[in-house]
C-alpha cells in the first residue's frame, strides 16, 4: 500500500509545536519577530507574503511587513535591511524573491545579518550548511528533510537519494541536507545522461525541476519514496490545475510513499520559515 505523506498535517503539527515554544519564550520576555520585505506588486509574491504574516501571528510572533514600491532603489532597500539588522525586536528577515531587475538580489540577500537570514540563502549560511556547521537552512529543503525523517523513523543513513534539480534554493541545499543525513546523494539536472535510469536506482527521489509531471512510473524503482517539490499550474479542460513535477497517478503504485501536490511539500515551506525564525530568536538570545 502506497503511503500518502501528508505535509499539510505535518506542517500543522509543527506550527502547534512552534506556538508552544513561542509561548514559553514569551514568558521569558522574548517575542520572536519576523520582518518580510516585499518589493513591487507581483500577485503570487503578495499571496506568499500575506500567508507568511498571517501564520507568523497565529504562532504568536511579532510580524511586520514592509511593502516597497517597484521603483525603490537598491540603496534604499539596503538601508531598510540595515535598520532591520539593528532592530533587536526582529530575529528573522526575509526579502520576498524575485526582486525587480534593477536590484541585485545577491547583494540584498548577503546584506541580511546571517543570524537573521531565515531563508538561509546568504553566502555565509550556504557555506555553513555545506561544511556541516549550525546554520539557518533554506525552508523548502528543510521541510522535505523533516518529512523524510519522519517517514523513515528519524534515520536516513545509507539511503540512495536522487535530487532532480540543482537550483540554489532547492536542489543544492536539498542535496547538502541529505548528505548530512548520511545518504548517498546524486544530483541530476538538465544535462544528466539517462536521467530515468539514474532516478530508478533511488530509494529517495526529490523532484525539483519545475516541469509539470515530468517524472513517470518508469523513473521510480519499486518501493522508492517520492518527494515532489514542484508547483506548476496547468490547463485541464479550460481550468487551472496545480500539479507537481511528478506524474502522481502514474507513479503512485510503484512508490512506497509519495507527497501529493497540493498538500505535500508546499505547506512545509512556511512552517519551516516559522521554525527558522524561532531558531534564530533562540540563537540570538543564546538559548539552546
Ligand atoms: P529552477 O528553475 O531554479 O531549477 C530547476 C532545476 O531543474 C534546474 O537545476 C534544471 O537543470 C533542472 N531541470 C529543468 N528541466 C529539467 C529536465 N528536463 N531534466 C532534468 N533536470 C531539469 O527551479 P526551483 O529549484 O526554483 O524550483 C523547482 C520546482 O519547485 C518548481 O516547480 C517550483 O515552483 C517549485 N518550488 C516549490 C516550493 C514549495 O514551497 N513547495 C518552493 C520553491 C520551489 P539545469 O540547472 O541544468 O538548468
Amino acid at each position: 500500500m502506497t503511503q500518502i505523506i501528508d505535509g499539510k498535517a505535518f506542517a500543522a503539527k509543527l506550527r502547534q509545536d512552534i506556538k508552544q515554544q513561542t509561548d514559553l519564550l514569551k514568558s521569558q520576555g522574548i517575542t520572536p519577530g519576523l520582518a518580510v520585505v516585499l518589493v513591487g506588486e507581483d500577485p503570487a509574491s503578495q499571496v506568499y507574503v500575506r500567508n507568511k504574516g498571517k501564520q507568523s501571528i497565529e504562532v504568536g510572533f511579532k510580524s511586520i511587513e514592509h511593502k516597497l514600491d517597484a521603483t525603490v532603489s537598491q540603496a534604499e532597500l539596503l538601508d531598510l535591511i540595515q535598520q532591520l539588522n539593528q532592530d533587536d525586536s526582529i530575529h528573522g528577515i526575509l526579502v520576498q524573491l524575485p526582486v525587480p531587475k534593477h536590484i541585485d538580489d545577491k547583494a540584498v540577500i548577503n546584506a541580511i545579518a546571517p543570524e537573521k537570514d531565515v531563508d538561509g540563502f546568504s553566502q555565509l549560511n550556504v557555506g555553513r550548511l555545506n561544511i556541516g556547521e549550525q546554520s539557518l537552512v533554506p525552508c523548502t529543503p528543510l521541510g522535505c528533510t523533516m518529512l523524510l525523517k519522519d517517514y523513515f523513523g528519524g534515520d536516513l543513513t545509507g539511503k540512495n537519494a536522487v535530487v532532480l534539480g540543482r537550483s540554489n534554493i532547492v536542489g543544492k541545499p536539498m542535496a547538502a541536507l541529505l548528505l548530512q543525513e548520511s545518504c548517498t546523494v546524486t544530483i541530476a539536472h538538465s544535462k544528466t545522461k539517462d536521467i530515468e535510469t539514474v532516478c530508478r536506482a533511488a530509494d529517495i527521489v526529490v523532484a525539483a525541476v519545475g516541469r509539470p509531471q515530468m517524472v513517470k512510473k518508469s523513473w521510480i524503482g519499486e518501493g522508492a519514496v517520492v518527494i515532489d517539490v514542484g508547483i506548476n499550474r496547468i490547463d485541464v479542460d479550460g481550468k487551472t490545475k496545480l500539479v507537481g513535477d511528478v506524474d502522481y497517478d502514474d507513479v503512485f503504485d510503484n512508490a512506497a510513499a509519495i507527497t501529493p501536490v497540493p498538500g505535500g511539500v508546499g505547506p512545509m515551506t512556511i512552517a519551516c520559515l516559522l521554525y527558522n525564525t524561532l531558531t534564530a530568536a533562540k540563537m540570538q538570545r543564546g538559548i539552546e
